[in-house]
């Protein structure tokens, strides 16, 4: 992916990367701050090709490029900013993929996709649906994305995939909202979801099992494999609207498994948006 320094040079179209690295409203432990250049390390590490599985070249797309970081702080009003750095981005008519940061990114991130989009829909991958009001008192914590999106109505629909621990607040909110679960031991009907609207696609890495990724800071063993994860993608039958990738801590990360993972799951995203493109508002 070509890095592109200067906003003007984006073209309507392009699919473009931003890392995000915000780690402060992390309910456990911090360090996904650092994935956006972990991620970048392991995708110029030369120890593979740039070749997605469809069989695209991403090295030699030039709609494909990375816009370097958002400038983040953990001043208040951080969620504002991060929300304006997107539509600034936006406002290029560029569909992106973020890397977090945690999963606190997603509310701002989402909220300023669906400004651009008549009715979006969210596919959301993680262990945790992430729905709780408030969390140590943070309604922004990364345990609390979601209730802020469905509470504003910024999505038609949200669907969540993978989750394995579900307490009695989280159901009530899941109900409160009308998200459908699809728990992790019913994982094989996520493929017969039908979709009518652009999906913007949030992927928590402890979606995986941790053994598969273990560079993550909620360990919830009993998840999916990679391969089950990047057939999940590669079966979107909808085109992706925007994307965010989170929760990768490179502090639990020593051997670069999770790095790698992430590299990876970027490609297949990436590839998915070259594949069906959307047109925006
Ligand atoms: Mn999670
Ligand atoms: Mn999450």
């Amino acid at each position: 992916m070509k890095r592109i320094r200067r906003l003007e040079d984006l073209q309507p179209g392009m699919v473009a990367v931003v890392g995000i690295p915000f780690d402060a409203n992390s309910s456990f432990m911090r360090g996904p701050a650092l994935a956006p250049a972990q991620i970048r390390k392991a995708w110029n590490s030369g120890s593979m090709n740039l070749c997605t599985e469809s069989g695209i070249d991403l090295d030699a797309q030039p709609n494909f490029v990375d816009l370097g970081d958002l400038e983040v702080d953990g001043a208040p009003g951080i969620i504002e900013k991060i929300g304006a750095g997107i539509d600034e981005l936006l406002s290029h008519n560029v569909r992106i993929i973020a890397l977090g940061g945690d999963h606190a990114i997603t509310y701002p991130v989402m909220k300023s996709c669906s400004t651009r989009f008549d009715r979006l829909d969210i596919l959301h991958l993680d262990a945790h649906p992430d729905l709780y009001d408030s969390y140590d008192g943070n309604r922004y914590s990364n345990a609390c994305p979601f209730a802020r999106i469905m509470e504003e109505k910024l999505a038609s629909r949200l669907v969540q995939v993978g989750i394995r621990t579900l307490n009695p607040h989280q159901r009530k909110q899941a109900k409160r909202f009308g998200v459908e679960i699809i728990d992790m031991q019913n994982l094989q009907k996520a493929g017969a979801v039908q979709w009518e609207n652009p999906i913007y696609l949030s992927i928590d890495l402890d979606v995986l099992d941790p053994a598969f990724a273990p560079g993550v800071s909620h360990y919830e063993p009993g998840g999916m494999s990679t391969r089950q994860l990047i057939e999940l993608i590669r079966g979107l039958p909808a085109p992706i609207a925007g994307a965010d990738i989170v929760e990768f801590n490179p502090k639990r990360d020593p051997q670069e498994i999770t790095a790698m993972v992430a590299a990876k799951i970027l490609k297949e995203v990436a590839a998915r948006m070259i594949e069906l493109p959307v047109e925006m508002i």
